[in-house]
């Protein structure tokens, strides 16, 4: 996803914690004989401990520390580093296809490379540029848009011909090889010396560590704080943070969840001294080399080869279970016949390192999340309770996670958009089965190209609707979203999508799929939203403190925000009245689990009020088009008029036979209604509409064709566009604040807004072959101003369309901006209004 821009800084107030509330309750445990062996340097309290000392745990006390919060204490079972840190390789890459973890990237780098001279301790930095190959015009095509983020995040980064990787690696064999982006500023180090430096500055600003001193327990009390129990004693903590790498599972069940980490094996070899290294002086840059999926590197005189193989992972550590609390420093057998035969094709892109024989070989383990970003941000269901682990880049990303992850943890808002990184991405789906092939499958795939819209086989359909099986035979293509198998687009004639960051073969395919919206009626099973029940005489309340619109009366749909207390965006909902005292709440099918923390966490003690989160329970069909009355009239005696229905209006009515709920809402911008059967009615309430669609020619759709049609009406998508980066304002969207209601949360922070440096723009590209996917920068002149969110094709509309952030003076519409599409700069207008039925007459009609 993409996020605003790195031109624009966002600034924070300080906000003072009040520990009035705070009491500190010792245990017998601690009053007793261990009370004495608490160390001098552990004290009985701490705003905030942080379990792990390994570069993710030490990254983040640094940055608190900086922050200036530093009544944190920082507990290690073993010595600092003494995880998986240790033996890490130690590279830190900057070409990164994830626009906010370029970021992270970039910020640990500039900050390891004057560590040392900060701390006074040495890190061995060494700055060696990495080239990455690409084997083909499809990689290049990625290199092209990674290109992008680089300009936009602000690294170095060139696309350089083979004559050129050769000139900086003479001893590359470059057979197959296309081209190479260069980063020339990355490097390595040695991640023990990162982690002190990091403990030493922490320290130095007057936090604290204690080494040796395993936490056995961890135990909410009575008063909201959490009770930390160590082998040395006790100590009580407003905050705990889980930054325990391989053992990060084991901590989360001491407070009864579970995350979805495995503990990969990972090896590295070294050689013998070379004597070509020992008559140079100048290192070469990190290789990176999909053909071997592996990296190559100088380690001092010698060669460094580290391979992501892609079979027979010995997955867990020790397989099958969990780590033994005991391990420390711990390294694994070797097992080169599972490196073969990556092994031997490295081998063969620097034979120097063959000769020079293999002198070491390090088998790890690495904490491997089961998407690929870290878990950085709160545990659902509980408070003040975070995560800051399942890093399989650690070095790379210790200090810039620890970075914005202390910023969301003391100011409520990160200034990078940390949607991908928040654990509550993943739910109950999640299972031990589930990470663990989620979690091979991103480790094998280290140096594959990756591709819009592409889909992955590991541990698919974990949840889905009774309608699965039925739309896969009517040529469904699924993606998941939190579990979930949703509709992408239906295939015709058996087509399977050629990935690509370029239009491709089902180009055609979705544009009939919007076709039949426009012009006739659509389907759409989107069973995975996410929706709650909401009941209680306080529930009106809650939902009016939480959210920055006000609740409608019975009957009535509104679309509200939850705001941080510093007014940036949280969470989008559609809340309708049901009836008195219920309120139907929905959401994006990616934030169940984080919007009924929201709902559940804006409760006040006393209030009345009940939260069903009912995603299972109820199906979700999306009937729109300008004969969706004529077919759903149909099968309901339920008068569907404007004056009986109107839009914007729900209400249970019976169709079918069936009760559903019927909200005249949707989001593609036409006539239509979502029905909300039980699920168990599903089946039957989608054959009934087929049925009744068909003298209408009702089609089925997906959400590529979604995409386009939301576009076309400049629908704004959460995570992208609305994210914790920005206000509503900002984002173009001060219509939905009531400022007049008596308070919610981010009200002042939002009337105290001023000189804002962020606009949301919607604009129309002058594309060619390639279409907006977000991250892309965008220019004003030869300066880069901005960066887009997302976008697509319009296909009814015949026009490409995005959305992006830019300083507000840039965004009056007719403005002419420039968008960077796989290296072509092309010509960006800014809109005024949507450009399909700007007047919303159709959802009217
Ligand atoms: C061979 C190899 C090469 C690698 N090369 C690179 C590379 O080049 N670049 C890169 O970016 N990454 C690399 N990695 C990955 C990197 O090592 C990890 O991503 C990183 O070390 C994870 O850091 P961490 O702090 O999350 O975990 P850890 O370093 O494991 O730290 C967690 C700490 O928590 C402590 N702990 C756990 N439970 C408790 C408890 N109950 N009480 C107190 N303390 C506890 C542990 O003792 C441990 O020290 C490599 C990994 C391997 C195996």
């Amino acid at each position: 996803m993409g996020s605003v821009g790195n031109h624009v800084a966002l600034k924070f107030k300080p906000v003072v914690f009040s520990l009035s509330s705070w009491h500190i309750i010792l245990s017998d445990k601690v009053h007793g004989n261990h009370h004495a062996e608490l160390e001098n340097r552990m004290n009985e309290h701490a705003r905030i401990v942080i379990i792990g000392g390994g570069i993710m745990g030490v990254g983040l006390l640094y940055h608190l520390a900086e922050e200036g919060c530093t009544d944190v204490v920082l507990i290690e079972k073993g010595e600092l580093t003494s995880g998986s840190t240790w033996h890490a390789a130690g590279q830190c890459p900057n070409f990164v296809g994830n626009y906010n973890l370029a970021k992270i990237h970039e910020y640990s780098i500039s900050l390891y490379k004057k560590l040392e001279q900060l701390t006074g301790q040495s890190v061995s930095w060494h700055t060696s540029g990495s080239v990455r190959f690409a084997l083909n015009e499809r990689d290049l095509d990625w290199f092209r848009y990674v290109q992008g983020i680089a300009d936009n995040v602000g690294f170095h980064m060139e696309i350089i011909d083979v004559d050129k990787i050769r000139q900086l690696n003479p001893f590359i064999t470059t057979d197959g090889v296309l081209a190479g982006a260069w980063t020339r500023d990355d490097g390595h180090a040695d991640p023990a010396g990162l982690t002190n430096a990091m403990a030493r500055g922490a320290r130095n600003m007057g936090a604290n560590i204690v080494r040796h001193n395993r936490v056995t327990d961890v135990n909410l009390l009575p008063s909201g704080a959490w009770e930390v129990v160590t082998e040395k004693g006790v100590i009580r903590a407003e905050t705990v943070v889980n930054a325990a790498g391989c053992y990060a599972r084991q901590v989360a069940q001491m407070v009864g969840t579970d995350l979805p980490i495995c503990n990969i094996q990972h090896h590295y070899l070294v050689s013998g001294p070379i004597q070509e290294f020992i008559d140079r002086e100048e290192e070469i840059p990190v290789m990176r080399d999909p053909y071997a999926s592996a990296y190559l590197r100088q380690e001092q005189k010698s060669g460094l080869i580290g391979i992501y193989e892609h079979d027979n992972l010995a997955e867990a550590w020790p397989p099958g279970g969990l780590p033994e609390w005991e391990a420390d420093s711990e390294l694994f057998d070797e097992d080169l016949d599972r490196l073969m035969p990556w092994l031997e094709r490295a081998l063969e892109r620097m034979p120097i390192i063959a000769d020079a024989g293999i002198k070491r070989i390090v088998n790890g383990a690495i904490p491997h999340p089961a998407d690929g970003p870290p878990l950085l941000g709160p545990v659902a269901g509980l408070k003040n309770f975070w995560l800051c682990c399942g890093s399989s880049f650690g070095i790379a990303q210790g200090a810039g996670c620890g970075k914005y992850l202390a910023q969301w943890m003391l100011h409520g808002d990160a200034e990078i958009n940390m949607t991908g990184f928040d654990p509550r991405r993943f739910g109950t789906f999640a299972d031990e089965s589930y990470m663990k092939a989620k979690g091979c499958q991103d480790y094998s795939m280290t140096y594959a190209t990756p591709f819009p819209g592409e889909e992955l086989p590991a541990a698919r359909a974990r949840r889905v609707s009774p309608l699965y099986d039925k739309l896969k035979a009517r040529g469904c293509v699924y993606t998941e979203a939190f579990g979930w198998e949703r509709p992408k687009w239906f295939s015709p004639d058996g087509r399977e999508e050629a990935y690509s960051y370029r239009r491709n073969n089902v180009f055609e395919v979705v544009r009939d799929e919007c076709l039949a919206v426009r012009e006739r009626v659509g389907v759409l099973d989107l069973s995975g939203f996410a929706k709650y029940d909401v009941t209680g005489p306080d529930a009106r309340n809650v939902l009016d403190r939480l959210c920055a619109n006000r609740m409608p009366n019975v009957g009535g749909i509104v679309l509200a925000h939850v705001l941080s207390r510093g007014g940036r965006i949280g969470a989008e909902m559609t809340v309708t009245h049901l009836a008195e005292n219920h309120f139907y709440v929905l959401s994006a099918a990616g934030a169940e689990l984080r919007d009924l923390d929201y709902l559940c966490q804006g409760r006040q003690a006393g209030e009345r009020v009940q939260v069903a989160n009912v995603t299972d329970a109820r199906g979700v069909l999306v009937l729109a088009g300008p004969q969706a009355r004529e077919v759903l009239s149909r099968l309901t005696d339920a008068p569907l008029d404007n004056a009986s229905f109107r839009w914007l209006r729900g209400k249970e009515i019976s169709i079918a036979g069936r009760p559903a709920r019927a909200l005249r809402v949707n989001y593609v911008g036409e006539l239509g209604w979502e029905l909300h059967p039980p699920m168990e009615h599903l089946e039957e309430l989608y054959d009934a509409l087929l049925d009744a669609g068909a003298d209408s020619g009702i089609a089925d759709f997906g959400l590529y064709a979604v995409n386009s049609l939301r576009l076309e009406k400049a629908y704004r998508g959460w995570g992208a566009e609305l994210t914790n980066e920005v206000t509503l304002p900002d984002a173009d969207m001060a219509r939905f604040l009531r400022l007049d209601k008596e308070d919610f949360t981010g009200k002042q922070a939002t009337l105290e807004q001023r000189d804002r440096t962020l606009q949301l723009v919607y604009f129309e590209v002058d594309a060619g072959a390639a279409d907006v996917c977000g991250s892309e920068p965008i220019y004003q002149g030869d300066d880069c101003v901005g960066v887009t969110t997302s976008g697509g094709y319009g296909h009814y509309v015949r026009k490409s369309l995005g959305f992006g952030y830019v300083p507000p003076q840039l965004a009056t519409p007719g403005t002419e901006l420039g968008v960077d599409l796989l290296g072509e700069r092309r010509r960006a207008q800014v809109l005024q209004e949507p450009v399909y039925d700007p007047a919303n007459e159709r959802l009217k009609m």
